[in-house]
């Protein structure tokens, strides 16, 4: 049995190059689900949004019929999350960098490299948080219901893709939790940190907030001068 399938946009960065900007032919013997066989060609099913087959949608449990054609879709920036409040992230364990950004940002982000494959969908599924990961085999995971494959490798790059595949300059709060600890930050009064930042810092600073997890004290500001640079250039790209 044959089918039919054309990627768009995004989705096109899971494809073989010789595969891109045209119809791909799948071949098969037993009945499939559509799921089955749009993951078989490399599309982990959290980037699509949608399946249609002659204009209309598909669900992935759809079984595949001899001759078939599909169209698959991928988000629009800002339509993977669709709802009112801020994405929660859980990152898989080669994304420290992009975790501490995201947290910077104000973004609730569980990290931890101890963490297996199965905890990490089991946790994103149970949490309704978003899985991030460079691994395509982990988004394929039936539990996983929101994802996103990281493109790039630097996490300066990573945080770009992730700010605009989830349009999260609606959402961002910078220095409003630790880098460390993904704890949301207290304010502080300026004269309880006079020992605990440099002199410089403590005469040029009037607000100071600390992390009530590891005690980690931080100021808005220049803080870190060249992550709000980062953070200006990606959230710019996002909104
Ligand atoms: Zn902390």
């Amino acid at each position: 049995m044959q089918a039919r399938f054309v990627f768009y946009g995004s989705l096109w960065d899971f494809l073989p190059k010789a595969r891109r900007h045209r119809p791909v032919t799948v071949e098969f013997r037993a009945p499939q689900t559509v799921k089955h066989l749009v993951e078989a060609l490399g599309v982990p099913h959290p980037e699509v949004a949608r399946i249609e087959k002659d204009g209309q949608p598909v669900p992935w449990s759809h079984q595949v019929q001899e001759g078939e054609e599909f169209h698959v879709y991928p988000f629009l920036p800002g339509e993977a999350w669709p709802y009112a409040h801020a994405p929660r992230f859980v990152a898989d364990g080669h994304l420290g960098r992009l975790v501490a950004y995201l947290r910077l940002l104000g973004f609730d982000t569980l990290y931890d490299p101890d963490w297996d494959d199965p905890h990490l969908a089991q946790l994103a599924a149970a949490e309704e948080r978003i899985l991030l990961t460079r691994d395509q085999g982990l988004l394929k995971r039936n539990q996983v219901k929101m994802g996103y494959w990281l493109r790039s490798l630097q996490p300066a790059k990573q945080l770009e893709e992730v700010a605009r595949y989830f349009a999260l300059a609606r959402w961002a709060r910078p220095f409003h939790r630790c880098a460390r600890c993904n704890e949301p930050l207290v304010d502080v009064p300026r004269e309880a940190v006079a020992d605990q930042v440099p002199p410089y810092i403590w005469r040029t600073h009037t607000r100071f907030r600390r992390c009530p997890a590891c005690g980690r004290v931080y100021w808005p500001g220049s803080h870190v001068a060249r992550l709000q640079v980062l953070f200006r250039q990606v959230l710019e790209g996002s909104s």
